[in-house]
């Protein structure tokens, strides 16, 4: 570690590594996010990787728990449906390597919720069914 040198400064010593490419950086190349390491470009790719897969998989949580939650007392698993597609988009993502993985645990709940969702939708909408017949 000692003998290592930046990346983008030969002339200058590394003191840290980038945490997602593992570049060597000196003291000026540092950039810290979120309590983790980055160079320059890394730093940029997250930042703005980061949004999108947040925020969808916010929304398919959102949108699964919302179709729980209303599947439970009334037959609308719209939401539910929502929630397991967008939540199924996140995954899809994440494992293509088109957005951060931050995202990843929100979208499975996303899915798991959705598709408790529907199932409870299903459940709730038969027996609404069935009770008006006469
Ligand atoms: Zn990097
Ligand atoms: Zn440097």
């Amino acid at each position: 570690m000692t003998q290592s040198r930046c990346a983008a400064h030969p002339a200058d010593q590394a003191v840290d590594t980038c945490s997602r490419c593992g570049n060597f950086l000196c003291l000026g190349c540092v950039l810290k996010l979120d309590g983790r390491v980055y160079c320059g470009e890394c730093v940029k790719r997250v930042a703005t990787e980061k949004q999108p897969a947040s925020k969808l998989s916010s929304w398919a949580l959102g949108l699964s728990g919302l179709g729980l939650l209303a599947a439970c007392i009334a037959p609308f698993a719209v939401a539910s449906l929502l929630g397991l597609i967008l939540g199924i988009v996140v995954l899809r993502q994440v494992s293509q390597g088109l957005v951060a993985s931050d995202g990843r645990a929100r979208a499975i709940a996303a899915v798991v919720a959705g598709a408790l969702g529907l199932v409870a939708g299903g459940i709730s909408g038969a027996y609404f069914y069935f009770s008006r017949l006469p």
